[in-house]
């Protein structure tokens, strides 16, 4: 069967994976088409793809940014609406003429554009997984209110998507399933003496073994507090409890998760690690369509290994576990912290080491119930993000005392 032929706005555009999805559809042209891009601040970058898709809206969070776009696109002559500012980013998001929405803007700055085409029932290809953890039961609400249709492409929620039977995505999951199994590379740090870690820097730490990803997903990974999050994700996603949801650990990066069923069955989505084929299944859904990416030969990747994550090594998927387990604020709290520590560690204020304490100190903002509403969940975001400044800012003084 054909492929819908999609009107596609993509927030994050001049990231990682709004790059790939653009990509993919620059390789097929007459599938698909561009509607919007929105990004931050890059205003190179955003220009170079305002050239290269002729879009019929750009849109940049940052105002002074959006200003200058619209000033050289007018000088090299591109009719080119700009629009700007959180509320140009949500207008985009919710256009009318849009059926589908990339939803790839890194951290809670991708909350309110995502729910935005939540609420105006898009399609949405979800890659910003900290919306979700930090706002689940809202975002779900407003994705159900909306009519919207949710489809990860995250690699390991795509693969869960493509092993579960066709209707039960997003909604109630069969009772047939026992388990999601999650895999995880275990990242640059894997292999590392322990004693090691706290030497390990931004570079070491963005340098992925498998993917080529934005810095921040990055040292998540290296953390693993990116499989915390999909942990948490894949809760809400899929409507499973914590306990239900296994995290393996799986160097190779060719299986990208399994769904077990109650007759001891495991279902799993193989595929060689390439952002394109989680985005051509989810652009295409339930459809597919060539992706470009390289063919799987199993007989030269040769073996695939399975061990179970060290807690001790990756404090972080424990703090991700404990959260998920309860309903409360946790979760929001979490990310919220984590995304202060990451960048206190993506700018040389703290060790490696530091970041799960960080993260940890902001859950002194969580809430025994979780926010019910967004400017709720904006403020508990405030809290930890200042409970976790104060984290960073002792571990700095220590490290100028020492
Ligand atoms: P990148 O860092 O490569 O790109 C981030 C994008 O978000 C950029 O377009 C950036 O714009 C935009 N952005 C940042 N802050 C804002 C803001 N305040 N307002 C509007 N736009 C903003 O990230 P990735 O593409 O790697 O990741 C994006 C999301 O997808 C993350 O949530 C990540 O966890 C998830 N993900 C990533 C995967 C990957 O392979 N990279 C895989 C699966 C999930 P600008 O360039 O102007 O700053």
């Amino acid at each position: 069967m054909t492929p819908t032929r999609r009107s596609l706005v993509i927030l994050g555009a001049t990231g990682s994976v709004g790059g790939t999805l653009l990509q993919l559809v620059s390789d097929q042209p007459d599938l698909h088409s561009v509607l919007g891009l929105a990004a931050n601040r890059q205003v190179a970058a955003m220009r170079k793809l305002c050239h290269r898709h002729h879009p019929r809206y750009a849109a940049l969070a940052d105002r002074a940014a959006a200003r200058q776009l619209r000033r050289e696109l007018r000088r090299d002559g591109l009719t080119i609406e700009v629009l700007e500012g959180s509320e140009g980013l949500q207008q985009l998001a919710a256009h009318d003429d849009a059926d589908t929405v990339l939803a790839a803007i890194v951290g809670l700055a991708g909350l309110e554009s995502t729910l935005a085409a939540a609420r105006a029932g898009k399609r949405i290809l979800l890659a910003n997984k900290e919306t979700l953890v930090a706002a689940g039961e809202l975002f779900m609400q407003a994705v159900a209110q909306g009519k919207a249709e949710l489809l990860p492409v995250d690699s390991e929620h795509n693969a869960i998507l493509q092993c579960l039977p066709p209707d039960s995505h997003g909604g109630e999951l069969a009772a047939s399933v026992r388990r999601l199994l999650l895999t995880a590379s275990g990242g640059p740090t894997l292999r590392l003496p322990m004693d090691a870690l706290a030497q390990v820097g931004p570079k070491f730490a963005c340098t992925h073994p498998n993917w080529s990803m934005g810095r921040k997903v990055s040292v998540d990974s290296a953390t693993m507090m990116n499989k915390g999050l999909e942990l948490i994700e894949a809760c809400w996603l899929f409507n499973m409890p914590e306990h239900q949801v296994e995290v393996v650990v799986h160097p190779q990066s060719i299986v990208h998760s399994m769904v077990e069923y109650i007759d001891g069955s495991v279902l799993a989505q193989l595929a060689c690690p390439d952002m394109r084929v989680p985005l051509a299944a989810a652009l295409n859904w339930p459809h597919r369509q060539a992706s470009g990416a390289a063919f799987l030969d199993l007989t030269t990747v040769g073996s695939l290994d399975f061990e179970p994550p060290s807690l001790e090594r990756f404090p972080c998927l424990a703090l991700a576990r404990a959260v998920a387990r309860d309903s409360g604020g946790g979760a929001a709290a979490l990310n919220a912290a984590n995304e202060v520590a990451v960048a206190a560690f993506l700018n040389g204020d703290i060790a490696f080491t530091h970041i799960a304490s960080v993260a940890e100190a902001g859950l002194g903002a969580a809430t025994r119930e979780a926010p019910e509403s967004i400017p709720a969940l904006l403020e508990l975001d405030r809290r930890a993000r200042a409970l976790a400044q104060r984290a960073v800012a002792s571990h700095t003084a220590h490290a100028v005392a020492v």
